[in-house]
């Protein structure tokens, strides 16, 4: 390469930039070409009025960028020059240059970056509603979990807008989108902290917030009552339900992609299930997990490493223990204790809960057939699934395993679950049942007010007690209204002649509450977590609770 000290060779150097800028299409605040110690020769244009050039190809960037030039690469790079960013542009040297000679332009890329991003914001949120599309809250959650490590916990909601389809049919395009960008706007007032709103595809909605499964009953709470007040459509309002699945990390998922489609999945089941308005925790955790449990659980039930603990229920007006719930307890040598609510699910869809449920209830009598050799009787209440009351032999075997112990019907309670689909239990066997229940047996509606909700069941079924589920009893000292709802359903309850037993009991106050709203059981940690076989007698010692 000539030396540019010549002003011919300077002005061939010069006309190279200009060259070089016509070739990116670009219009230079600077041209400049570097003198033989690397330094600047020239700078020419707008920025050479702001800058000192000398300083400028001291930068360590800019000295980085000339001796790359000089190494013969072509350089393309962004910098920035005091707030401005500015693309740096220089042409290879040629072959056997010194530090003289490598020429360049400078130009402002305010512009185009903030067109990048734009596209790049347009590219990440909803049309409709502005919100972060499903690509761009993947990359928020999986931040957000990076930053919180295994110890951390965070909630992913998926809020399905219920029926939304027929909504678009009804109303069109124009206010169906209206309609989005009004729950848009409702989802921002959801008061906690750090919460982050996406939108996944019409009539879909996702939200995150870095609270542990203790935190998200008040998180869906606060969306519910985003929902509580007609949206204006038209000339009319129309009311819209919401339903609401929700995935905890790292529980449900170690990633953005896997929380949110467990997520979907639970509202689509709650969603199947009926239960506008209520939310549902993802039950399927990941599909490898899930089919390590279900192969794993096949041979604990042969096995030994299922086992039971018991929580006890109060009497509310005497005090005094009513009975022990049976719960399923599975402690896997390497994963550990693997909690109900993930086998449970899974034993119900592969239909391994009836040899649970059997393997259950022939536990707890035998149990129940120990505790009263030793002189104390107490009533044992089994959890059973929906799917074990369509079998006809249910009633059957569960007599023969209470008698074949000489474990009398009136010291056992069965608890049915109120998300129980009434019409699939045939005849014979709520006849079976009735006639159990005429020997003393108890049924309880478990997690009532969740389900179906019809009182229509509770004549159907003949069940003796009601069980209000904790979603209730965790609230009743929040709102007033909670209150009301609960005092209304110890009404009903009490009106059929059902007892009324209040679940997940966990402060002072809730009990002093249910006590005064004439609840007659209760059972929660307030009083005691379930507990194992050898530590239940000397609880029943005590004779009477507090
Ligand atoms: P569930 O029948 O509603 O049982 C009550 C659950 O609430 C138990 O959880 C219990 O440990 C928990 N709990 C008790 N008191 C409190 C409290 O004060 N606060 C809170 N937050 N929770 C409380 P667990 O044992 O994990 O069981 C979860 C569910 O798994 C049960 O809900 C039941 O649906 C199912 N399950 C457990 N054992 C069996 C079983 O043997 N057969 C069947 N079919 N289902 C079972
Ligand atoms: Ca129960
Ligand atoms: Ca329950």
């Amino acid at each position: 390469m000539s030396s540019p000290s010549s002003a011919g060779s300077l002005d061939a150097l010069l006309d190279q930039c200009r060259l070089l800028s016509l070739a990116v299409a670009a219009t230079p605040i600077a041209v400049f070409v570097t003198d033989e110690r690397g330094g600047l020769l020239l700078l020419q244009g707008r920025l050479a009025e702001s800058v000192d050039g000398q300083t400028f190809f001291q930068r360590p960037d800019v000295a980085g960028l000339v001796r790359q030039a000089l190494s013969g690469e072509s350089v393309k790079a962004l910098i920035t020059v005091g707030r401005t960013p500015v693309e740096v542009i220089m042409a290879p040297a040629q072959p056997g240059a010194t530090a003289a000679g490598v020429t360049g332009i400078l130009t402002d890329a305010t512009e185009r970056e903030r067109d990048i991003a734009d596209l790049r914001s347009k590219l990440s949120r909803s049309p409709i509603t502005g919100l972060r599309n499903r690509a761009a809250m993947i990359t928020e959650i999986d931040a957000a979990t990076q930053d919180l490590g295994p110890a951390g916990t965070l909630c992913v909601v998926v809020v399905l807008i219920d029926r939304f389809d027929q909504v678009l049919e009804s109303f069109g395009f124009a206010s169906g989108s209206a309609i989005l960008r009004e729950v848009a706007q409702r989802l921002y007032a959801v008061d906690v902290p750090g919460v982050e709103i996406g939108s996944l595809e019409l009539g879909k909605f996702t939200l995150f917030a870095r609270v542990g499964p203790d935190g998200l009953p008040r998180f869906v709470h606060q969306i519910e009552a985003m929902f509580l007040d007609p949206v204006a459509v038209e000339r009319d309002s129309i009311l819209i339900r919401p339903v609401i699945g929700a995935a905890i990390y790292p529980g449900h998922g170690d990633h953005g992609e896997l929380l949110i489609q467990n997520a979907e999945r639970a509202a689509r089941a709650a969603g199947e299930r009926g239960e506008v308005h209520r939310v549902h925790v993802a039950p399927a955790i990941h599909p490898r997990r899930n089919f390590a449990v279900l192969s794993e659980l096949r041979s604990a039930l042969n096995g030994h490493a299922l086992h039971l603990e018991y929580q006890p229920l109060i009497n509310l007006h005497t005090l005094e223990v009513d009975s022990v719930e049976a719960l399923a307890r599975w402690d896997h040598a390497a994963m550990g204790r693997i909690h109900p609510d993930e086998f449970i699910p899974i034993a119900e869809r592969s239909g391994l809960i009836t040899d649970l449920t059997h393997f259950v209830i022939d536990r707890a009598a035998s149990q129940g057939r120990e505790w009263q050799g030793a002189g104390q009787t107490v009533r044992i209440a089994v959890n059973v699934a929906p799917e074990d009351l369509r079998r006809p032999d249910f009633g059957p075997r569960l007599e023969a395993a209470l008698t074949s112990r000489s474990v009398p019907l009136t010291t056992f309670t069965i608890e049915v679950t109120e998300r129980t689909d009434l019409g699939l239990i045939s005849d014979a066997t709520l006849l079976q049942l009735q006639r159990l229940v005429s020997q003393g047996l108890e049924i309880s509606i478990d997690d009532f007010g969740t389900g179906f909700s019809n009182i229509g069941s509770l004549h159907q079924l003949p069940c003796t007690q009601i069980k209000l589920d904790r979603s209730f009893v965790s609230d009743v000292n929040k709102s007033e209204h909670s209150q009301r709802i609960v005092r209304a359903m110890i009404q009903l309850g009490h009106s059929l002649a059902r007892t009324v037993v209040a679940e997940g009991v966990e402060t002072p106050e809730q009990w002093d509450t249910l006590r005064a709203l004439g609840c007659d059981l209760a059972q929660g940690y307030y009083i005691a977590r379930p507990m194992p076989s050898d530590e239940v007698n000397p609880f029943l010692q005590r004779a009477t609770w507090r």
